[in-house]
């Protein structure tokens, strides 16, 4: 017997009336089984919605069995607004993709939970979601350098360019996939905020939409992901 807690990131169905649910916890991912969970008189199914955090006791060997499941949270106000929700799928999609990598995932799951936090309770949530992908960056050793230009150290900066991983003077400047040198200070603002101790910053729908950009084009360029979440966005929001 195994106590676990960790946010739901993935449920999937399993022979005709089973589903595995997927956990993302402090020391990566675990998953389990839960019997009968599609019969709509399963107590399991509203207990392991995505998102939701968990305690659970598990059983067993191999592919483990639920034998006690306690919502902690639900992340409910994250839940009833359509946008919000896509932007935190977005989230939990890209901890499913680095789940299992060799990273440290005490540090990621305690960051997530603050952040699923100020998703659910802020109005202002979107700085929140690029925080929580511009610091996942670091954690990852795919930090972008954004203080002087990668290839010559220049602190002179003419823009961001995906491909060399960061800030670049006027001579390294890229012809493809490069950024505007006004988006660095936001950008950079967001990758060094400290969630603890201050609110995020607000910014103009332009700039929003630049960082959104730019964070698309590392996270495609440098880790090949594009969440099936962002796709849903695209469509939702028109960028
Ligand atoms: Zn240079």
């Amino acid at each position: 017997m195994v106590t676990r807690e960790g946010i739901v990131i993935k449920r999937m169905d399993y022979k005709e009336t089973s589903k595995i649910v997927f956990l993302y916890t402090d020391t990566g991912r675990d998953s389990f089984l839960i019997h009968g969970a599609n019969k709509i008189s399963s107590p399991h199914l509203a207990k392991t919605e995505i998102a939701n955090h968990l305690k659970v006791i598990l059983q067993g060997k191999g592919l483990k069995i639920a034998t006690e499941i306690d919502v902690l949270d639900t992340y409910s106000k994250s839940k009833s607004d359509l946008i919000k929700f896509t932007y935190l799928s977005h989230v939990l999609e890209i901890v499913n993709h680095v789940a299992e990598a060799e990273i440290d995932h005490g540090k990621l799951y305690r960051f997530l939970l603050k952040i699923m936090d100020k998703i659910s309770h802020t109005d202002n949530y979107i700085p929140y979601v690029y925080m929580f992908e511009a610091k996942l960056l670091y954690l990852l050793g795919l930090q972008p350098e954004l203080r002087a230009c990668v290839i010559c150290q220049e602190t002179d900066i003419a823009g961001f360019s995906i491909a060399d991983g960061g800030v670049v003077c006027k001579n390294h400047l890229p012809n493809t996939k490069s950024f505007p040198a006004e988006l660095v200070r936001p950008f950079a603002s967001l990758y060094y905020h400290d969630v603890d101790k201050s609110d995020a910053p607000t910014f103009e729908t332009e700039v929003i939409i630049g960082i959104r950009k730019l964070i698309d084009e590392y996270y495609q360029y440098h880790l090949n992901l594009k969440t099936k979440a962002r796709e849903m966005l695209e469509k939702l929001i028109g960028y």
